[in-house]
């Protein structure tokens, strides 16, 4: 490589958001180089579970995930990515959540999401492996899951096809200004860069509103037919909204291979990697509490991730501050492999100047810049 290569768009970051903006911007005709130090997709897109999940936490984040699943519905995965249209069963374990189900189906009907209120007995058919006593559940047939970082490699590889560069194990030092070093001494130039650092993004940019959320993930044996759907405690937007520091939720995912994925937690302030045996032992425990027969299956293995947190739970997708060449791709939290195809579609049509199919303010960093002069308080709620 030269020592100024020249790029329309650079991305930094071979993550599932990386790879996607990748992927959006060579479809555009862009000449795109995409940057990773380690493997592609083997950031957090390699520890997440790979729900592509509508959410209706505000109008925003459901617009983002309603847009990005119609795009991974339209992707044509290789069988290897492992997309498979799962639907989410919810679960009520009491009548005031049940209450919760049946808003959330209203609010799902209203916007067009297929969605059905299942009875404890409907419940209990189409999952007889959940504890007996639960209320009911509600049923979203169009989310699906897939194996994410096969996913990634997937996007990116379709990208290098349309001439994408992959730079793969070399580390960005600096960017900005339309330059993008990195650690071996080389310098691209691009008229756009793309900043999908993940969990990181603060390496290199301290000021971003982004703070590390860590995971676990259990994976079993393989158990065929165990569960049919992804299955979620509504009792999961509690852990994943509130900002306790510690959380966990009942969150079992039924894989391809008939394994199963149990999650989930969620840490701030647990930058090690390692695993934490106590939020492992009480992240079981509520699996048990919804699953009884969970217990008797062999885990085989158990690992961590970071998930890229923002103080209102949006991802950071538009330009930086101050800089006209930088766009930020990060912030996505629990659900960057969701989103990664709407992150892509919405800054792939800011650098044409086409209309994006959803409105791209609410997930515009500008937002933090602003709230930093008029509120002093939003840096210390970090
Ligand atoms: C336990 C867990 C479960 C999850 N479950 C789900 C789920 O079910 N559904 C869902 O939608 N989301 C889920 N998520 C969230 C999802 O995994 C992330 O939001 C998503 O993977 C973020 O992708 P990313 O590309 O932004 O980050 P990453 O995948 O972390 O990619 C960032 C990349 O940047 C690279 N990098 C960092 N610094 C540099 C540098 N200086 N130079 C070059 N490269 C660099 C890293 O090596 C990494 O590959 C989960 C996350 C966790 C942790």
């Amino acid at each position: 490589m030269s020592a100024a290569e020249s790029f329309d768009v650079a991305v930094a970051g071979g993550g599932i958001v990386g790879c996607a903006c990748a992927l959006a911007c060579a479809q555009r005709g862009f000449k795109v180089a995409l940057v990773e130090r380690d493997v592609l997709g083997s950031g957090a897109t390699a520890a997440g579970m790979g729900h592509v999940v509508v959410m209706d936490d505000s109008e925003a984040q459901f617009a983002l995930t309603r847009y990005s699943q119609e795009l991974w519905r339209g992707l044509n995965l290789s069988a290897a990515a492992e997309y498979v249209q799962t639907g989410t069963l919810w679960i009520a374990a009491d009548s005031e959540e049940m209450e919760g189900a049946e808003h959330k189906q209203v609010w799902y009907a209203e916007r067009g999401v297929p969605c059905r209120l299942l009875t404890a007995r409907e419940m209990t058919a189409a999952e007889p492996n959940l504890a007996s006593g639960m209320a009911g559940g509600l049923l979203v047939p169009e989310d699906a899951v897939v194996y994410p970082p096969v996913a990634a490699l997937e996007l990116a590889r379709r990208a290098e096809q349309l001439g994408a560069r992959l730079i793969v194990g070399r580390t960005v030092k600096a960017i900005g200004d339309g330059r993008m070093a990195l650690d071996d001494g080389t310098e691209l130039r691009a008229d756009r860069l793309i900043y999908a650092l993940g969990a990181d993004a603060a390496v290199l940019m301290p000021e971003l509103p982004v703070r590390k959320r860590k995971g676990h993930l259990v994976i079993t044996d393989r158990y065929p037919g165990f569960i049919q759907h992804q299955l979620v405690e509504l009792g999961y937007l509690k852990s994943a909204h509130g900002s306790a520091s510690d959380s966990v939720a009942f969150n079992v995912q039924p894989r391809p291979t008939g394994q199963l994925l149990i999650g989930s937690s969620r840490q701030y302030g647990a930058e090690e990697a390692g695993v934490d045996r106590q939020i492992l032992s009480a992240m079981l425990a509520r699996a048990a509490l919804y699953m009884p027969a969970l217990q008797n299956l062999n885990i085989i293995r158990v690992w961590t991730g970071f998930r890229a947190a923002t103080p209102d739970k949006l991802p950071l997708i538009g330009p930086a501050d101050g800089d006209d060449t930088l766009w930020l791709a990060t912030g996505h939290e629990g659900l960057g492999i969701t989103t990664s195809l709407g992150t892509a579609g919405l800054l792939a049509c800011a650098f044409t100047g086409d209309r994006p199919a959803i409105a791209p303010e609410p997930y515009l960093p500008a937002r933090f810049a602003l709230a930093a002069t008029s509120v002093s308080t939003t840096r210390e709620e970090l």
